[in-house]
């Protein structure tokens, strides 16, 4: 969709697609910029950021709920240094799963169809009524990060059977630390499990001043409109099974049936799924390079045109 806009300037016909491709043109339009070091952040504080200023408003609508017990006490302002910027979400319920199985309480679900877990957030990382910890994690710890992949693995089987209509269950969730981020993809149609690897979320553009990245701003529109945008599987991804049916098989029908989001327990201390083998998955890679090669020539084209505008007004 991207690369036909881009080739042709013609915007899709579709009225879906037409809408979110304006939202990604409008925001590397804005060119958003962040005032403050997102290594001052907390990892908590910089995953809400990026739901105000990056997700949200990638995304066709930009609600977002953000774990109640996480330690803030500024309502609706927002993260960024900015006092006047507000918080389009709210803090809330953000529990999911069912007492019987795997169940917790991630960091933010945005629109009710995406988690995006912070990795201070992680069982154990703050007591409850304490500042949140200063102390940045290292960014591998994402990767294959056992509490991250239940969250995918729940909320693709809760998708299921909330969206039963929707053509696959292919279910994104996105795992914030260390100013990068990954997304990892759970099928619980035909038990795949994938994970991106790191995708940077900054650059410095000033002193004290931040742009996202394009990997970033692609990676995230991609994943936030993942109902829209993405097509599932292909057939050879099927064949990479992860083994969650079969280590789950006594309690499927719980997955399949009975999962909630909202007004899940929290008092039942949970184990998280092992950790798995997982599948690379290069194609949200592939796709991030061509269109970032598309969007840079697109940038010299602009430059070049309005150097010729001046180049006319001063003749
Ligand atoms: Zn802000």
């Amino acid at each position: 969709m991207v690369i036909e806009y881009l080739s042709r300037e013609t915007l899709p016909e579709d009225k879906a697609d037409r809408l979110l491709l304006e939202k990604l043109l409008e925001f590397k339009k804005k060119g958003e910029i962040i005032y403050i070091d997102p290594q001052k952040l907390s990892e908590t504080g910089l995953t809400v950021l990026l739901a105000n200023h990056l997700f949200g408003k990638l995304s066709t609508s930009n609600c977002f709920v953000i774990d109640k017990d996480i330690p803030w006490g500024k309502d609706d302002q927002c993260f960024c240094d900015n006092k006047s910027c507000k918080m389009t979400g709210h803090f809330g319920d953000t529990s999911v799963g069912n007492t019987e199985v795997w169940h917790g309480n991630p960091s933010i679900i945005i629109n009710n169809d995406l988690i995006v877990e912070s990795m201070e957030n992680l069982p154990g990382n703050f007591e409850e009524g304490t500042e949140a910890p200063e102390v940045k994690v290292e960014s591998d710890v994402l990767s294959g990060n056992a509490h991250i992949i239940s969250e995918t693995i729940i909320f693709s089987f809760l998708q299921k059977k909330l969206h039963p209509e929707r053509n696959h269950y292919l279910t994104p969730c996105i795992g914030v630390g260390n100013s990068s981020f990954i997304v990892m993809f759970y099928d619980s149609e035909h038990d795949v499990f994938l994970e991106s690897s790191h995708i940077p979320l900054f650059r410095p553009c000033g002193v004290n001043k931040y742009e996202f990245d394009d990997a970033a701003i692609l990676a995230s529109w991609l994943t936030v409109n993942y109902k829209f945008l993405s097509s599932g599987l292909t057939e050879e991804m099927k064949t990479f099974e992860c083994g969650f049916f079969k280590e789950a098989q006594e309690k499927i029908k719980v997955y399949e049936e009975t999962l909630q989001l909202g007004n899940v327990a929290r008092i039942v201390p949970v184990p998280d799924f092992r950790k798995r083998s997982l599948q690379w998955s290069s194609f949200i890679e592939e796709t991030e390079t061509e269109l970032i090669g598309i969007i840079h020539r697109e940038k010299k084209r602009m430059k070049h045109s309005e150097t010729d505008r001046q180049d006319q007004r001063s003749n």
